[in-house]
């Protein structure tokens, strides 16, 4: 079991496939001049599936597989049905932009990977189209619905933003009613590799349930799961569940009990720390777990309490597309 040097047991593994996207979400990435990293500076498949499998050796339960966009590297579904057969390892889940994952949704279903999150900031698609700076709003419309009508346990995830997306809060309570499913709404992170700017956050989770209450005064708290980042409510006499998540706020560090992996191969115990432990080299030249654990556990013993404490020395420069959310 890994447990940090805050006494928090960490079970949860984000991994990050690729730092490359399709699309250009406004508050993730800018929209050009974005420097991709190059192939052979990325950890290979067979590199990830080592460390992968270090850390559920270690006593990481749960892997969520991240990017920029997983379904844009190739090789991904054959690296899912390596990771699926590890023991050990109890859930793999997803978190995509839906744009690529309709040809594979049969293939997950058999791996049973069933937990999906996808992004999508509005239901209109005009607005989608803008936030995303793309033009996929109907492939991924159309990919959910796949998802929901073959048994997929799929969260919606949509960042608010001031002055952008806030009428979509209450028509997205209303698609979790009609398709019976969970939408969550993230606080907006400065995290955006200076695609726009991020004085201050207007809509934080206060704001956003206060938004969702003056429509809905009903709702009713529901129990989190350990280690949850949202707080999720039903509301009375409706159908499925909407969730926030105060990623900005952070109130939900004490019980952290996540990691990050980026592409590239750096451990980062904290989204709001800049600071890292780079396994590249040492999976290229030397790739034995005997020598990867220890580098692990030094990691987990010197983590920040929050993400107050860690944002100290960082400066808000980086694309999510880096972390992984
Ligand atoms: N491309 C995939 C997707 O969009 O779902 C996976 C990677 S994306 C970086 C992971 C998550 O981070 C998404 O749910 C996205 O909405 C969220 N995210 C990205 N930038 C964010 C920001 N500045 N503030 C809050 N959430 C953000
Ligand atoms: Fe790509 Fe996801 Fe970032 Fe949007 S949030 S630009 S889909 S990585």
């Amino acid at each position: 079991m890994l447990i940090d040097n805050h006494n928090r047991v960490i079970s949860y593994l984000r991994l990050s496939v690729t730092d490359n996207c399709n699309m250009r979400c406004q508050y993730c990435m800018p929209a050009e001049g974005i420097a991709f990293s190059h192939q052979s500076d990325l950890m290979s498949w067979d590199e990830m599936f080592l460390l992968a499998s270090t850390f559920i050796e270690l006593g990481i339960k749960k892997i969520r597989i991240t990017g920029g966009e997983p379904f844009v590297r190739k090789g991904l579904m054959e690296f899912l049905h390596r990771l699926a057969a590890v023991e050990g390892l109890e859930d793999i889940s997803i978190t995509t932009n839906a744009t690529l994952i309709g040809d594979h949704i049969d293939a997950l279903k058999a791996l049973g990977i069933l937990n999906i999150n996808v992004s999508m900031d509005s239901l209109d698609k005009a607005r989608f189209n803008f936030i995303t700076r793309r033009d996929y709003y109907d492939v991924v419309y159309n990919n959910v619905q796949q998802l929901l009508q073959k048994g997929f346990n799929v969260k919606i995830n949509c960042v608010v933003m001031n002055g952008i997306n806030t009428d979509d809060i209450i028509p997205f309570i209303n698609f979790a009613h009609e398709h019976n499913t969970n939408v969550r709404f993230l606080e907006e992170m400065p995290f955006n590799g200076h695609s726009k700017s991020f004085e201050r956050l207007e809509w934080n989770f206060l704001k956003i349930m206060d938004h969702i209450q003056q429509q809905y005064p009903q709702t009713h708290r529901m129990q989190d799961a350990a280690g949850s980042t949202s707080e999720n409510y039903t509301i009375q006499n409706r159908k499925g569940s909407f969730g926030i998540i105060p990623s900005f706020s952070r109130t939900f560090c004490g019980t952290c009990n996540r990691i990050r992996v980026s592409a590239k191969g750096e451990l980062q115990t904290c989204l709001y720390t800049n600071e890292s432990v780079s396994f590249k080299v040492l999976l290229q030249q030397n790739p034995h777990p005997d020598l990867i654990k220890p580098l692990i556990l030094k990691a987990i013993k010197s983590r920040f309490k929050d993400g107050f404490e860690a944002e100290e020395k960082n400066e808000f420069k980086k694309s999510m597309s880096l972390i992984g959310g």
